[in-house]
């Protein structure tokens, strides 16, 4: 029903050929620093408005590099919502330190930020907090929370599903103490693979570039990745824009569809010329009625071209020697079990499109009831 449409990532695009072909041209692309690089690192820095921006191999190893700069190391606790992004939990783990679960919100998929009160102990060393599915973490809440603990716990921020989003004028990914971001090859913003970590807290960047460097710089960005991200960054706001409009349109025609919900992105507030929030869309999450079989369902979706996937497992049954889970997990497992991801490139059809997609949904809802 869709397979006549593409919806590929990342879409061939001139700027980013000639930016590649520009860095072959002048030979600067085999070394790890220059001038791509630099470019990028003072665009983060601007854009993000942030001291710091270290530039690294993925968003997985951005966000154990983060971590240790945090200050985690063996024995401490991290906590982190139930259902995130598998790398995430392992990160913790790759550094000895303890995953401590917490559930995400009702009915949604970032971390519930009252639950962290309840977590938070004297072993706690960092809040990993994630944007996911175009969802928004409470930040700013999470923040008070760890201030009244009394604790001194720094928060990383994983913005690798949210660059280009922000939160009362503040982009994602430079509300807390250390930030993180992906250029994989799926990701909104990708160079085939990558990662970024900003932060303006000196003592984090220190620690992080002393681990990083070994001799050598040990999980480096290079500058060929650099060249094909900086166009992009042009691009990124338009783009976060059109997404946006399409993300509302399309979850407000899925909310009709009986048995499927979406948050519907309500969340973009105009708070007046620089105080905007804006959702950053990479899935586009649909939320699927219990009694319908979510795997057969995204089966029978991909068969007809849709671009789906399952949410994230989760770890709400990971075994209690690998994590601590002081509070109930259950929106965790509702989001592992009863999540359906629409991939991003969709946004940028047009609405004849997304109206397709839409029927396509209702249709293979129908066959499997
Ligand atoms: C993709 C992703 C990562 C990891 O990024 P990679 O560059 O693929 O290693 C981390 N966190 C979240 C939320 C992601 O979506």
């Amino acid at each position: 029903m869709l397979k006549h449409l593409s919806f590929k990532w990342p879409v061939a695009c001139e700027f980013i050929r000639e930016s590649i072909l520009a860095s072959i041209d002048d030979g600067d692309w085999g070394a790890y620093h220059g001038r791509y690089t630099d470019r990028l690192i003072k665009y983060l820095q601007q854009w993000l408005s942030v001291e710091h921006a270290l530039l690294c191999c993925s968003g997985t190893i951005a966000v154990e590099l983060a971590l240790r700069g945090a200050g985690v190391s063996a024995g401490d606790e991290v906590v982190l919502a139930a259902y995130d992004f598998p790398g995430n939990f392992r990160a913790i783990e790759a550094i000895g330190a303890t995953p401590v679960l917490v559930d995400v919100q009702a009915g949604g998929w970032v971390v519930e930020p009252n639950d962290i009160a309840v977590a938070i102990s004297e072993k706690t060393k960092a809040i990993l907090v994630s944007h996911l599915h175009g969802q928004i973490a409470n930040v700013r809440k999470i923040k008070t929370i760890v201030e009244a603990s009394g604790y001194p716990v720094k928060i990383v921020e994983d913005a690798c599903q949210s660059p280009g989003g922000s939160l009362d004028g503040r982009p994602l990914g430079a509300l807390a103490d250390v930030g993180v971001f992906s250029f994989g090859g799926s990701k909104l913003l990708s160079a085939g693979r990558g990662g970024a970590i900003v932060t303006d807290d000196e003592t984090i960047a220190q620690r992080i570039k002393v681990y990083s460097e070994r001799g050598n710089d040990s999980f480096p960005l290079s500058q060929l990745q650099a060249a094909a991200l900086l166009p992009q960054l042009d691009q990124l706001s338009e783009l976060t824009g059109r997404r946006f409009q399409s993300a509302a349109f399309l979850c407000e025609q899925v909310n009709q569809v009986e048995g499927l919900s979406t948050l519907g992105f309500s969340t973009m507030t105009d708070h007046g010329a620089n105080r905007q929030s804006v959702n950053a869309i990479y899935k586009i999450p649909v939320r699927v009625d219990a009694e319908v079989d979510v795997e057969t369902f995204v089966d029978r979706l991909a068969a007809d071209g849709l671009p789906v996937g399952l949410g994230f497992r989760g770890f709400y049954r990971r075994s209690q020697r690998r994590c601590r889970k002081p509070v109930e997990l259950p929106n965790s497992k509702i989001a592992a079990e009863q999540t359906l991801l629409i991939s991003h490139p969709v946004l940028l059809h047009e609405l004849a499109t997304l109206e397709l997609i839409v029927s396509c949904l209702k249709q293979n809802l129908m066959s499997i009831h």
